[in-house]
């Protein structure tokens, strides 16, 4: 057993959450603000320092080796500055200076995006544990994903590789966000799939709620319509996966998020649209498998980013 500690921070446009993580993922001590996502970045940072100074009054602070940083992207880790589309205050913002200066400047800092993070945890821990080459996507209001390749994360020069949300599936799709046509997170993301569902037809039930959750519990009833909007994103997905599997030759894509948790409705329209995408023979065996860390994923990547940045580590086989 490990007895080493790290810390970790998972900042996201709603909270920011640190914690103390020893060897095995175990969370010792945990501490969370809400982001204050609107406000400028001084504030934004304030709400991260106050954070780590709770973080620092437990009296485990001191055997921490290392802390990870996973945040809402994109991150630039060789820069060490983050850009976080839902905090506008942050823009090329030198995070990891900042937390350096936080916490004495003692302590070796790693910087990954929250899709590698949850990748990281998935690879550790969860679904895709004992998977040398595998995808973790989050399928929620966005869509990211993150690499594990040749059995270690593979965050990429700037820490966004596996962005999976931004391949391009559709050539002449509609425009997206990041400047693209046709992106994955345009017919995937939760939005996106009540969006569909709504243009095609569904009505919502008495509570009015037009959520992907509703749209999800409205397929599983047999509404057509619904269960077409979840056909169309799953498609979109099995597009996407099979892209990156015919690349990088992964035998396993986890799927995590709110739109992940919906079950057979996503994952039965999903593995046969995979059939029909992933064709040639290096990827037929490729699974698909829901999410298996929790909440705290954010933090348990974060901290395995950190205890694999520790000298002489690879404990954590990440
Ligand atoms: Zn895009």
């Amino acid at each position: 057993m490990h007895t080493d500690l790290v810390a970790a921070l998972d900042i996201g446009g709603t909270k920011i959450a640190g914690a103390l993580v020893d060897g095995d993922g175990r969370i010792h001590t945990r501490t969370q603000r809400a982001t204050p996502a609107r406000e400028d970045g001084e504030t934004v940072m304030r709400a991260v320092e106050e954070v780590l100074a709770e973080l620092s009054a437990s009296p485990l602070w001191s055997r921490a080796e290392a802390l990870g940083i996973g945040s809402a992207g994109p991150v630039d880790a060789s820069a060490g500055t983050v850009s976080p589309v839902n905090v506008p205050g942050w823009r090329g913002y030198p995070l990891v200076e900042r937390v350096r200066a936080a916490t004495g400047g003692d302590l070796p800092v790693e910087l990954i995006g929250d899709g590698v993070a949850i990748t990281a945890a998935e690879h550790w821990q969860g679904a895709a544990r004992g998977h040398d080459n595998a995808l973790c996507m989050v399928v929620s209001t966005g869509v990211g994903g993150g690499l594990v390749l040749g059995g270690r994360l593979h965050p990429g020069p700037t820490g966004n590789a596996g962005h999976i949300g931004h391949i391009s599936v559709d050539l002449d799709g509609e425009l997206c966000p990041c400047g693209s046509r046709g992106c994955v997170e345009g017919l995937s993301s939760g939005p996106n799939i009540a969006r569909r569902a709504l243009e095609q037809g569904w009505l919502p039930g008495p509570d009015g709620d037009t959520s992907a959750v509703a749209v999800a519990a409205a397929a599983r009833a047999g509404d057509p319509v619904a269960v077409a909007a979840f056909e169309r994103a799953a498609q979109a997905l099995a597009a996407g996966i099979a892209a990156t599997a015919t690349l990088v030759e992964i035998d396993i894509a986890v799927i995590g998020g709110g739109v992940g948790k919906a079950g057979d409705v996503l994952f039965a329209p999903l593995r046969k649209a995979l059939a029909h995408y992933a064709t040639l023979s290096f990827v037929q065996r490729l699974t698909v498998a829901p999410a298996q860390m929790g909440t705290d994923a954010g933090l348990v990547g974060a901290a395995a980013a950190a205890l694999a940045r520790r000298p002489g580590a690879a404990a954590a086989g990440v």
